[in-house]
């Protein structure tokens, strides 16, 4: 039988995501700062999450204004739930025709169709129908059943998805395919959320899209942004350690993010295709430091996927990408180019070296 804590799905999942800003800004200000700084704009329920703009400069209002309005264009067009959005139009013509997308909505879905293919379908951008089968983001979420798995599993073949560069165009080759780009938009969301910041001439700001972190310049004495990296163990809270980083992303895929109970047995929301089943690979969390935001989103959903070994594989491909694996046995692994720069603070977890 099925237990949910009390309050049901929709109101614990805010609760959930509200305390569950995996990364905390730590004490931004310098001692001469303004202390009338950072000025900070919240809303939440925008990409199903709570977003945090901390601007550490007298800025105009507009800044924050057009930011939003950015991150809620980015859902509308993005979203697999709406049935208007982009995304649901090449659901529908899925096995019939291609679909005609916005630059955009091209573009986001070219980065997730490449990360697809790289990684071997560890991320997956047809991913969809397993995720709806098992309701992790609707109010009702479930285990399956086997056969219903296995009939979803046909559907998850990305080797016939045909994307079109000419016209922009994005084709499903079998009626039931589906896009989800919930590993992936936020990431995306955060770079153009970014850009947009910047273009105001903002040399100092952290910009908190879920725990998604974009980090612009460092801090107003020229020091490093501290960025607590939070306790992914489900019913502890705080951050196991810090970051000190400028002019960076940092993202965290992690199970306790959305996550629900079925007979004693917890089950998230990152799936490994091969298995039908929330991702196994021994993790608890993996966060991702990169110079974009999509590559770090895309890369955290794959490593998280892959495991330590694998996922640390994965990534030394990429250039400047550095990456926080944390285990169910509270072991830490960090990839070689952060061992100066994240510091354990929390004693019940400890670093150790690469696992070879
Ligand atoms: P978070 O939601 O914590 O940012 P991710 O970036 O890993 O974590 O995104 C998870 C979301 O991506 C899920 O809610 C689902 O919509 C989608 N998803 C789940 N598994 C996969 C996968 N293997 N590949 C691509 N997308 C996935
Ligand atoms: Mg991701």
């Amino acid at each position: 039988m099925r237990t949910m804590k009390k309050g049901g799905w929709p109101t614990r999942k805010k609760i959930l995501l509200t305390v569950s800003i995996l990364v905390i800004v730590m004490c931004a200000c310098s001692s001469k700062t303004d202390t009338k700084l950072p000025i900070t704009e919240v809303r939440y329920d925008l990409l199903n999450t709570v977003i945090t703009i901390s601007i550490y400069e007298d800025v105009s209002d507009i800044v924050f204004s057009k930011v939003f309005d950015k991150i809620a264009d980015i859902e509308k067009t993005m979203s697999a739930v709406s049935t208007d959005s982009e995304i649901s139009s090449i659901a529908a013509m899925a096995g019939k025709s291609p679909v005609k997308l916005s630059a955009e909505a091209y573009y986001v879905i070219k980065e997730a169709y490449d990360i697809t293919v790289a990684s071997n379908g560890a991320f997956n951008l047809v991913i969809s129908p397993l995720v709806k089968l098992w309701g992790v983001n609707t109010p009702s979420p479930h285990v399956p059943n086997q056969a219903d798995i296995e009939r979803v599993q046909g559907l998850l073949d990305y080797s016939g998805v045909v994307l079109s560069d000419a016209d922009r165009s994005v084709y499903l080759p079998n009626e039931g395919m589906s896009i989800d780009l919930g590993a992936i938009a936020k990431g995306h969301a955060g770079d153009a959320a970014a850009e947009i910041v910047r273009g105001y001439g903002v040399k100092h700001a952290v910009l908190d899209l879920g725990g998604n972190i974009v980090a612009i310049g460092g801090r107003l004495d020229g020091t490093d942004w501290r960025i607590g990296v939070r306790n992914p163990i489900v019913g502890e809270s705080g951050y196991i350690g810090v970051l000190s980083i400028q002019d960076k992303a940092v993202v965290t895929s992690g199970g306790y993010e959305r996550y629900f109970e079925s007979d004693g047995q917890f089950y998230h929301h990152i799936f490994d295709g091969r298995t039908g089943y929330p991702a196994d690979s021994g993790l608890l969390s993996v966060t991702v430091i990169s110079a974009s935001s999509i590559d770090a989103d895309k890369l955290s959903t794959v490593a998280f996927v892959l495991g330590v070994r694998d996922g640390m594989d994965f990534l030394k491909a990429y250039d400047d990408t550095e990456a926080i694996f944390i285990t169910t046995e509270r072991v830490i692994y960090l990839t070689p180019g952060i061992t100066n720069t994240f510091v354990v603070s929390d004693d019940r977890f400890r670093i150790e070296a690469e696992q070879k």
